[in-house]
């Protein structure tokens, strides 16, 4: 079976089992993936976080090829795995808090054009009123002057 990594520099499983603490040569925690190659489509393995960096020790070892040597290290497998279900988990709520924000921020975006759809309204019912009171203002100016010009004859 071929490697998902192209290049050969992946030595075979064999040549790797499941390191103590889940620590590769690199010193940091191993990296649980899950294949698409065609050859091995949704398989999953263990790889160096480095890999296709200049820092790659070339760890590769497939999940079902994983040699359970003692309890301790099956241990380690398992909080691996259970270490990426609680990301996985972490990764959904986030999700779902964006999702929740997305329809905030929506809802946020109809209030605001409520609100300026209801100041526009206020602001033609002001204007109508100023109208109005101006209407009523030349009118009374007029008849106070045609007032005044007829007495101001007699
Ligand atoms: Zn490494």
């Amino acid at each position: 079976m071929r490697r998902p990594c192209s290049s050969g520099s992946c030595a075979s499983s064999a040549t790797y089992s499941m390191p103590a603490g889940g620590i590769c040569a690199c010193g940091e925690l191993i990296v649980y993936l899950t294949s698409h190659t065609s050859e091995n489509p949704g398989r999953h393995f263990w790889r160096c976080r480095n890999f296709k960096t200049p820092k790659d020790c070339g760890f590769f070892l497939w999940d079902d090829e994983v040699v359970v040597q003692s309890s301790g290290r099956e241990g380690v497998v398992d909080m691996l795995r259970t270490e990426l279900e609680e990301s996985k988990k972490k990764l959904d709520e986030l999700k779902m808090k964006l999702e929740d924000t997305k329809m905030k921020l929506e809802d946020t975006k109809g209030k605001l054009e409520e609100s300026k759809n209801k100041i526009w309204k206020l602001d033609c019912e002001m204007l109508n009123k100023n109208m109005a009171f101006v209407a009523i203002l030349i009118v009374v100016l007029a008849w106070v002057v045609s007032f005044c010009f007829i007495y101001g004859k007699m």
